[in-house]
């Protein structure tokens, strides 16, 4: 059941990939058939609409000053999506701690979003070069010479997420928005 206020992002023409529907489950273990027993039956990423309406603005700006856009790569994750996420993970020997804020499970709010840049067309404009500068650069601060490519891309990304009035997650992801205030639902694993 997608809750009430929810807007699915692909409706307004929003650049998706939704990770666990795609290659992504496959590396956990997660089926389409699996997807579609806590409801999830297509690709569709939905977040409340309070977070689409700004996603678009971000879009509109990004797009007039720079010619770039955002790909979505995560959205709303209702509890049941953790739950099959980590029973998966688990069977698999994969990683699990460490690996989700689990005290507050901001993406089962819909409103936090993992965002990342592209030309427009898609052609990925990437953050951080994890094969080079290794685990930590997909953290905030770990680019800070003004030269490097990564800190202006994500200087660019931050910006725009900020000015609509999103704050980092408390993993400090280069990618990761939310709305302040948000509150979770309780998590019962
Ligand atoms: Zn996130």
């Amino acid at each position: 059941m997608i809750p009430e206020g929810f807007s699915r992002l692909q409706s307004f023409g929003v650049q998706c990939s939704n990770y666990y529907w795609n290659a992504g489950g496959e590396k956990i273990g997660i089926t389409h058939a699996d997807l579609a027993s806590i409801g999830i039956l297509d690709e569709g990423m939905y977040l409340h609409y309070d977070v689409v309406r700004k996603i678009i603005n971000i879009r509109k700006s990004l797009m007039s000053k720079y010619g770039w856009d955002l790909l979505i790569k995560d959205a709303w994750r209702p509890l049941a999506l953790y739950r099959l996420i980590i029973e998966k993970r688990r069977e698999r020997s994969l990683q699990v701690e460490g690996l989700f804020n689990f005290e507050k499970l901001p993406h089962s709010t819909g409103l936090a979003v993992d965002a990342v840049l592209t030309e427009q067309g898609g052609k990925p404009l990437y953050l951080y070069d994890l094969e080079k500068d290794g685990p930590g650069s997909r953290f905030l601060d770990f680019y800070n010479d003004p030269d490097s490519i990564f800190f202006h891309r994500q200087k660019i990304l931050h910006e725009a997420f900020l000015r609509e009035g999103f704050e980092f997650g408390e993993y400090r992801e280069v990618w990761h928005f939310q709305l302040i205030g948000i509150t979770p639902e309780t998590p019962r694993f």
